[in-house]
C-alpha cells in the first residue's frame, strides 16, 4: 500500500479505503468519551498522525504494517530485510525491489513470481504474505527463514550424512511434487534457493524464474536457472518440458548434498555444456546403493528416460522416510471468516477470526478487502495468522527417518567451495 494512501486517508478519512480510524467517527460511550482504540485503529492512526511513524514510513524503516530491521540478504534485483508485523509481532522477510531499475522482462518475471507464490501454500515453500507497493518500490513480504541456505551450509560443514540428506531432500521433493500438481515449474532449483527455517524445516525460495504450464506436455523455450543445475535438453534442444527440468535439478542437488561436490563441472561454459549433454558423472564409493540408484535414475540425459516425481517418492532410498507427500491445509480464503454459516469454520479459522477480532478487524473490514488478494494489509494480516494456525496444528513437522542411524563420518571430503551458481534467463535459439 503506498504511503500516500495512508496520508490521503488522514486528510479524507470518510472516503479513504485505508482510513481504518474512520470507524471511530461518532463512536462514543454513554459518558460521551471516545472508547479505547483497537490495536488496528491505534496503528493506522499512528501511521496517519504520528510524526515519528510517518518519518519511519518515509525513510523505509516501516513498510505498511511492518517495522523493518536489518538487511539479511540480497539478490540480483533485490535487497531482503528482516521485519516484524506491528500487530502480530511475527518475524518476516521483506524482499525490496526498486521498480525504476526493472526492465520489461524483469517486471514480467516479477509478476510471475508473485502469481506463482500466491497460488502456493505448502510447508516447504516459503510463504508470500503480502505485496506492498509504493510509487517506486515493490515489497514482497515473505515468511522468514532464518536458518541459512543449503549451499552455504554444505560449503561450511561439508556433505550431509545420508540420513540428514534424506530429511532435507524429502522436503524439497514434497515441495516440487506439490508445485507440479499445481502446474507450476520452479526452473531455478539449486542449493542457494533452499533455505532452512529456524526449526530446521526446509523452504524452497526464489520463484523469479517459475512459470505456469497448462499440463505436463506444455512446451517451454526459455533457458532459465543456473547452468550447473541445467538439464541437458536446455543446452541441446530448442524447447523442453517443465517437470523433467526440475527433476534434473533435484538430481544435481541430491548429488551435491551427499558428496559436497557437483556432478558436472568445467571451467568454461562450452565445456560444461558438453559435460552435461554427455551426462557422465562419478559417484564416490561412500554413497549407498539406494541413493546411488536414485541419482542415476534422475540424471538421465533423455527426459523420457528420467525418473518422474512419483518414482522418486517411491524409491528405495526414501522408503524409510515418514513424511506426508501431499498435505491438505486450510486454503487462503478470508471471506469465509465473514460469510461461513455458524459452526462451519474449521478450528484454524475460528482461531484466526478470534485473533482478528481482538486486533479490531471487523467482518465488514474483511469484506471490504475482498478481491484484493495479497495486496491488502488486512489480507496480509490474515495470511500471517493462517500460517501461524497451520503451524500450530503440526503442518511443519520434520520428516522422520525410521530406524535412523546417524552417520557422522565426514572424512575424505573436500566440500565444494566453488562459486555461487548464478541464474540466467534467455530464450533458446
Ligand atoms: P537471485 O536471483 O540473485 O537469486 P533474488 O533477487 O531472486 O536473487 P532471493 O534469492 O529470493 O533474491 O533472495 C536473496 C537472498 O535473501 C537469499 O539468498 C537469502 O539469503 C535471503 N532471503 C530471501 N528470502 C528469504 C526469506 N524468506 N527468509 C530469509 N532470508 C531470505
Ligand atoms: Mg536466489
Amino acid at each position: 500500500m503506498p504511503l500516500s494512501q495512508y496520508q490521503r486517508s488522514f486528510r479524507m478519512p470518510r472516503h479513504s479505503l485505508y482510513s481504518l480510524s474512520v470507524s471511530l467517527d461518532g463512536r462514543q460511550d454513554e459518558e460521551g468519551n471516545s472508547p479505547q482504540l483497537t490495536p488496528l485503529e491505534q496503528l493506522t492512526t499512528e501511521m496517519c498522525q504520528d510524526e515519528q511513524t510517518i518519518k519511519e514510513l518515509v525513510v523505509g524503516h516501516r513498510v505498511g504494517f511492518y517495522k523493518v530491521r536489518g538487511e539479511i540478504g540480497s539478490g540480483t534485483f533485490s535487497r531482503v530485510k528482516m521485519a516484524f508485523h506491528a500487530l502480530t509481532k511475527d518475524k518476516v522477510a521483506i524482499k525490496v525491489l526498486d521498480k525504476l531499475r526493472l526492465d520489461v522482462k524483469t517486471q514480467k518475471q516479477l509478476s510471475r513470481e508473485i502469481s506463482c507464490m500466491e497460488a502456493l501454500q505448502h510447508a516447504n515453500i516459503v510463504r508470500l504474505y503480502e505485496v506492498v507497493e509504493s510509487h517506486n518500490r515493490l515489497y514482497l513480504v515473505l515468511e522468514y527463514a532464518g536458518g541459512g541456505d543449503l549451499h552455504t551450509h554444505i560449503c561450511a560443514e561439508g556433505r550431509l550424512p545420508e540420513c540428514e540428506a534424506k530429511i532435507t531432500f524429502a522436503q524439497i521433493l514434497s515441495a516440487i511434487n506439490y508445485m507440479h500438481t499445481k502446474n507450476i515449474i520452479h526452473r531455478d532449483l539449486k542449493a542457494e534457493n533452499v533455505l532452512y527455517a529456524c526449526n530446521g524445516c526446509v523452504k524452497v525460495v526464489d520463484f523469479g524464474f517459475s512459470t505456469v504450464v497448462t499440463n505436463d506436455n506444455d512446451i517451454l523455450n526459455t533457458f532459465c536457472g543456473s547452468p550447473t543445475y541445467a538439464a541437458p535438453e536446455l543446452f541441446r534442444d530448442d524447447c523442453y518440458l517443465g517437470p523433467p527440468v526440475d527433476v534434473w535439478a533435484m538430481g544435481v542437488l541430491l548429488f551435491f548434498m551427499v558428496t559436497g561436490t557437483m556432478p558436472f563441472r568445467a571451467d568454461t561454459m562450452g565445456k560444461l555444456r558438453l559435460a552435461v549433454i554427455e551426462g557422465v558423472f562419478t559417484l564416490p564409493s561412500w554413497v549407498s546403493g539406494p541413493c546411488r540408484r536414485l541419482i542415476c535414475g534422475i540424471l538421465k540425459p533423455l527426459p523420457a528416460e528420467r525418473y518422474v516425481v512419483d518414482q522418486m517418492v517411491g524409491c528405495d532410498w526414501l522408503l524409510s522416510v515418514d513424511y506426508p507427500w501431499t498435505m491438505s491445509l486450510v486454503p487462503f480464503n478470508p471471506m469465509r471468516l465473514a460469510d461461513a454459516p455458524l459452526g462451519e469454520l474449521s478450528d484454524e479459522e475460528e482461531e484466526i477470526k478470534g485473533t482478528l477480532e481482538e486486533l479490531g478487524v471487523t467482518t465488514e473490514r474483511i469484506r471490504s478487502n475482498h478481491g484484493k488478494g495479497l495486496r491488502s494489509p488486512i489480507n496480509g494480516l490474515y495470511s500471517i495468522l493462517l500460517h501461524r494456525a497451520q503451524k500450530g496444528r503440526g503442518a511443519e513437522t520434520l520428516p522422520v527417518v525410521k530406524g535412523l542411524v546417524r552417520d557422522h563420518k565426514r572424512e575424505g571430503l573436500r566440500a565444494y567451495r566453488g562459486l555461487i551458481h548464478s541464474s540466467k534467463l534467455c530464450a533458446l535459439q
